[in-house]
């Protein structure tokens, strides 16, 4: 999908790389500071006690306290919403803070809802066990289509459908398409995870998703250096036409009765959960991560590119490698998710992915013991090449059945492709792999 439509009669739109750099930030109104000042600062003087009450009442935007709101955090929302092409968005904490907003918003006790298997790991436990002391109950499906519509027929109530398109660890890609559609015909939203492809390689709004949801300590951010997360809205989901949702379409006793739907239209969804969810647990982004992530972002579309660049060399290695059994990486001919690749993710099957080793756990222990220019260490999305043996880390809890049925064998070697040189990485892996 074309980022940049220009017309040399018809209206200008920016592309993607111009937006990277520019969206959300504007130079400082009092020095002229042509980047983004860190605000590190909890509180904003009111202009009177009336400007105060707006403020408080929602009647009027501007800050208050940085637990809710901060400009430096603000030009990274308006920035994230507009590379998505959504309409507005609230960073926090983590990841996993963003996800715990975004459930906070649109679920009350008692209620469920629908969750692809192929997530990162630790949203499976937050969705799983976590999320269960709240009375939030997650299904986990096979994230086919027929699936999700098969949840949705044994679980009616169930509030919404989560997934990662490009999902961690194994590469797959999401059909997301008809499971938009399928999620609309129930009238319930569709909200996909999509740290691992970003917007540069995958906008899913433009498949039909109502919630985007990022841990930005990954690609975004890009250099490993400072954690986040951020949750964006298409401002398209109908919250008073689904009638599912009263969180959204009832008054808030909290606000004076103010109902988040009316009064906010296409950007309600992002007001509560900033104005509730955020106010009341408060795991906020912080001024300095902010920066540091605004900063990756104005380098995205570069970085994407040639990571995607690595990672497909780096697994055209593996997949000739007498060593390795199997590449589950999607810009692969052999991936079974080639196809869909090739529709969601025109620029690229991102840079992390699983192969297999003939010799087994073993095997696995011994390639990243053996790798120099690849850190051992449980992350993704950094500037550095990474590489972690499931089965003896992150999964080591697990059975061999569980691992195996989360694609964590003990064969399976995960790797984050970095920025460095193509043929270094692959020299660094063939000396791991060698007899
Ligand atoms: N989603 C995906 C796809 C991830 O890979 C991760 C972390 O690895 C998370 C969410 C959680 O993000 P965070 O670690 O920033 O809380």
């Amino acid at each position: 999908m074309a980022d940049k439509k220009t017309a040399p009669d018809g209206p200008h739109e920016f592309g993607f790389e111009t937006r990277a750099i520019h969206a959300g930030a504007r130079p400082d109104a009092e020095t002229g500071a042509r980047v983004t000042p860190i605000h590190q600062n909890t509180s904003y003087v009111f202009e009177s006690a009336e400007h105060a009450a707006d403020l408080f009442n929602l009647q009027t935007f501007g800050f208050i306290y940085s637990r809710l709101t901060n400009p430096t955090v603000s030009v990274l929302e308006e920035r994230l919403a507009n590379l998505e092409g959504g309409r507005a968005a609230v960073c926090a904490a983590s990841g996993h803070a963003a996800q715990f907003l975004t459930m906070f918003t649109l679920l009350e006790p008692g209620d469920s809802f629908i969750a692809s298997k192929n997530l990162y790991g630790g949203s499976i436990t937050q969705f799983g066990h976590s999320f269960k002391k709240l009375g939030w109950t997650c299904h986990f499906v096979d994230p086919t289509p027929e699936e999700f519509q098969r949840a949705l027929a044994a679980h009616p109530g169930a509030k919404c459908i989560f997934l990662e398109a490009l999902a961690n660890p194994g590469g797959l890609v999401v059909d997301l398409e008809p499971v938009a559609e399928i999620a609309h015909a129930a009238g319930i939203p569709l909200i996909v995870d999509n740290t691992l492809a970003t917007p540069y390689l995958l906008r899913p709004f433009d498949w039909g998703a109502d919630i985007v949801v990022h841990s930005t300590t990954k690609f975004l951010s890009g250099h490993a250096n400072s954690m986040g997360g951020a949750v964006i809205e298409s401002g398209k989901f109908d919250w008073a036409a689904s009638g599912k949702f009263p969180g959204m379409c009832t008054p808030d006793p909290a606000y004076h009765g103010l109902t988040f739907h009316e009064t906010f239209g296409d950007f309600g969804f992002t007001m509560k959960a900033r104005a509730v969810a955020l106010r009341d647990f408060g795991p906020s982004m912080a001024p300095m991560n902010a920066f540091l992530t605004i900063t990756g972002t104005e380098t995205l579309a570069l970085r994407m590119d040639r990571h995607v660049q690595n990672a497909q060399a780096v697994a055209e290695f593996l997949e000739g490698h007498p060593a390795v059994s199997w590449v589950s990486y999607a810009g692969l001919k052999s991936s079974p998710w080639h196809a869909l690749a090739k529709k969601y993710l025109p620029k690229g099957a991102g840079a992390v992915f699983t192969f297999g080793l003939k010799g087994g756990y073993q095997a696995g222990i011994k390639c990243v013991e053996t790798v120099d220019l690849f850190s051992h260490l449980a992350n993704v999305g950094d500037t550095r090449s990474l590489i972690i043996h499931p089965a003896s880390t992150t999964h080591r809890q697990l059975t061999e059945e569980q691992q195996i049925a989360a694609g964590a064998g003990p064969d399976v070697v995960r790797l984050s492709v970095g920025l460095e040189t193509a043929d270094d990485l692959i020299r660094d892996l063939d000396k791991a792999l060698a007899g």
